[in-house]
Protein backbone atom coordinates (compact mmCIF):
# COMPACT_ATOMS: atom_id res chain seq x y z
CA UNK A 1 0.00 0.00 0.00
CA UNK A 2 1.17 3.30 -1.24
CA UNK A 3 -0.07 6.02 1.60
CA UNK A 4 -0.04 9.52 1.04
CA UNK A 5 2.13 11.80 3.21
CA UNK A 6 0.28 14.66 4.76
CA UNK A 7 1.75 17.44 6.77
CA UNK A 8 -0.97 18.07 9.39
CA UNK A 9 -2.86 16.19 12.40
CA UNK A 10 -4.60 13.45 12.26
CA UNK A 11 -8.31 13.26 12.89
CA UNK A 12 -8.95 12.37 16.75
CA UNK A 13 -5.61 14.02 17.83
CA UNK A 14 -7.27 15.18 21.19
CA UNK A 15 -8.11 11.88 21.83
CA UNK A 16 -4.48 10.68 20.54
CA UNK A 17 -2.66 12.98 22.59
CA UNK A 18 -4.79 12.73 25.73
CA UNK A 19 -3.68 9.07 25.64
CA UNK A 20 0.23 9.32 24.61
CA UNK A 21 0.74 12.80 25.21
CA UNK A 22 2.16 13.37 21.73
CA UNK A 23 1.38 16.64 20.99
CA UNK A 24 4.38 17.79 20.56
CA UNK A 25 6.46 14.89 19.62
CA UNK A 26 8.25 14.12 16.02
CA UNK A 27 5.35 11.67 15.90
CA UNK A 28 3.77 10.22 12.59
CA UNK A 29 0.18 8.69 12.40
CA UNK A 30 -0.87 6.26 10.40
CA UNK A 31 -4.82 6.60 8.77
CA UNK A 32 -5.67 4.08 6.38
CA UNK A 33 -3.92 5.49 2.88
CA UNK A 34 -2.66 8.81 4.47
CA UNK A 35 0.22 9.45 6.84
CA UNK A 36 -0.10 12.35 8.65
CA UNK A 37 3.61 14.09 9.50
CA UNK A 38 3.01 17.18 11.67
CA UNK A 39 6.07 17.97 11.82
CA UNK A 40 7.47 17.35 8.74
CA UNK A 41 10.27 14.91 10.19
CA UNK A 42 11.87 12.52 8.12
CA UNK A 43 10.29 8.97 7.36
CA UNK A 44 13.38 6.65 7.19
CA UNK A 45 12.11 3.70 4.40
CA UNK A 46 11.89 1.23 7.27
CA UNK A 47 8.91 3.26 9.04
CA UNK A 48 7.54 3.58 5.95
CA UNK A 49 7.35 0.01 5.95
CA UNK A 50 6.29 -0.17 9.20
CA UNK A 51 3.04 2.46 8.58
CA UNK A 52 2.01 0.85 5.66
CA UNK A 53 1.25 -2.39 7.97
CA UNK A 54 -0.80 0.00 10.29
CA UNK A 55 -2.53 1.22 6.67
CA UNK A 56 -3.77 -2.06 5.51
CA UNK A 57 -5.01 -3.81 8.58
CA UNK A 58 -6.78 0.64 9.20
CA UNK A 59 -8.91 -0.69 6.12
CA UNK A 60 -12.12 0.12 5.41
CA UNK A 61 -12.21 1.98 8.40
CA UNK A 62 -9.06 3.72 10.05
CA UNK A 63 -11.84 5.96 12.37
CA UNK A 64 -12.74 2.57 14.08
CA UNK A 65 -9.30 0.99 14.21
CA UNK A 66 -8.13 4.00 15.84
CA UNK A 67 -10.82 3.85 18.91
CA UNK A 68 -9.82 0.09 19.41
CA UNK A 69 -6.15 1.09 19.15
CA UNK A 70 -6.33 3.72 22.12
CA UNK A 71 -8.81 1.66 24.51
CA UNK A 72 -7.55 -2.04 24.00
CA UNK A 73 -3.76 -2.55 25.33
CA UNK A 74 -3.64 -6.18 23.63
CA UNK A 75 -5.61 -4.47 20.31
CA UNK A 76 -2.85 -2.02 20.35
CA UNK A 77 0.02 -5.16 21.30
CA UNK A 78 -0.92 -6.39 18.51
CA UNK A 79 -1.23 -4.15 15.72
CA UNK A 80 2.54 -2.55 17.10
CA UNK A 81 3.40 -6.24 16.97
CA UNK A 82 3.01 -6.67 13.20
CA UNK A 83 4.36 -3.56 12.39
CA UNK A 84 7.61 -3.87 14.08
CA UNK A 85 7.57 -7.46 12.49
CA UNK A 86 7.45 -6.01 9.32
CA UNK A 87 9.90 -2.52 10.21
CA UNK A 88 12.23 -5.25 11.49
CA UNK A 89 12.16 -7.90 8.98
CA UNK A 90 13.10 -4.97 6.55
CA UNK A 91 15.92 -3.60 8.03
CA UNK A 92 17.48 -7.07 8.26
CA UNK A 93 16.75 -7.94 4.74
CA UNK A 94 19.04 -4.89 4.10
CA UNK A 95 21.39 -5.20 6.44
CA UNK A 96 24.75 -7.06 7.68
CA UNK A 97 24.97 -9.17 10.38
CA UNK A 98 25.80 -6.36 12.28
CA UNK A 99 23.30 -4.35 11.40
CA UNK A 100 20.57 -7.01 11.98
CA UNK A 101 21.60 -7.05 15.54
CA UNK A 102 21.25 -3.51 16.06
CA UNK A 103 18.19 -3.41 14.50
CA UNK A 104 16.71 -6.25 16.75
CA UNK A 105 17.98 -4.43 20.08
CA UNK A 106 16.48 -0.56 18.68
CA UNK A 107 13.10 -2.47 17.23
CA UNK A 108 12.20 -4.31 20.25
CA UNK A 109 13.19 -1.36 22.52
CA UNK A 110 10.37 0.45 20.43
CA UNK A 111 7.78 -1.89 20.56
CA UNK A 112 8.10 -2.28 24.53
CA UNK A 113 8.98 1.77 24.68
CA UNK A 114 6.81 4.30 26.10
CA UNK A 115 5.48 5.78 23.23
CA UNK A 116 2.93 3.02 23.52
CA UNK A 117 2.96 2.98 27.28
CA UNK A 118 5.15 0.34 28.13
CA UNK A 119 2.88 -2.54 26.42
CA UNK A 120 5.13 -5.64 27.06
CA UNK A 121 8.81 -6.37 28.73
CA UNK A 122 11.64 -6.61 26.66
CA UNK A 123 12.19 -10.01 26.53
CA UNK A 124 8.45 -10.67 25.26
CA UNK A 125 9.25 -7.97 22.66
CA UNK A 126 12.37 -10.19 20.98
CA UNK A 127 10.00 -13.25 21.15
CA UNK A 128 7.45 -11.53 19.41
CA UNK A 129 10.28 -9.94 16.80
CA UNK A 130 11.88 -13.17 16.33
CA UNK A 131 8.74 -15.72 15.85
CA UNK A 132 8.21 -17.62 12.88
CA UNK A 133 5.50 -16.22 10.64
CA UNK A 134 3.27 -19.14 10.82
CA UNK A 135 3.41 -18.61 14.57
CA UNK A 136 2.43 -14.76 14.93
CA UNK A 137 -0.23 -15.30 12.50
CA UNK A 138 -2.01 -18.06 14.77
CA UNK A 139 -1.83 -15.49 17.28
CA UNK A 140 -3.37 -12.35 15.29
CA UNK A 141 -5.97 -15.39 13.90
CA UNK A 142 -6.90 -16.07 17.79
CA UNK A 143 -7.10 -12.67 18.92
CA UNK A 144 -9.63 -11.81 16.14
CA UNK A 145 -11.58 -14.55 16.63
CA UNK A 146 -11.92 -13.51 20.56
CA UNK A 147 -12.81 -10.08 19.39
CA UNK A 148 -15.66 -11.98 17.55
CA UNK A 149 -17.23 -12.70 20.62
CA UNK A 150 -17.68 -9.80 22.06
ZN1 LIG B 1 3.13 1.57 14.83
Amino acid sequence: MTQKIVHDFPPLMKEINAKFNTLNRSVIYSWGNIIYNPTRMYIPPSLMVHEAVHGRRQQPNPGVWWVLYLANKSFRFLEEAAAHRAEYQYLCGNGSRLQRRSARVCVSKRLCGGLYGHMVKRRQANNILDMPEHEFDRIMSAAVEEKGDE
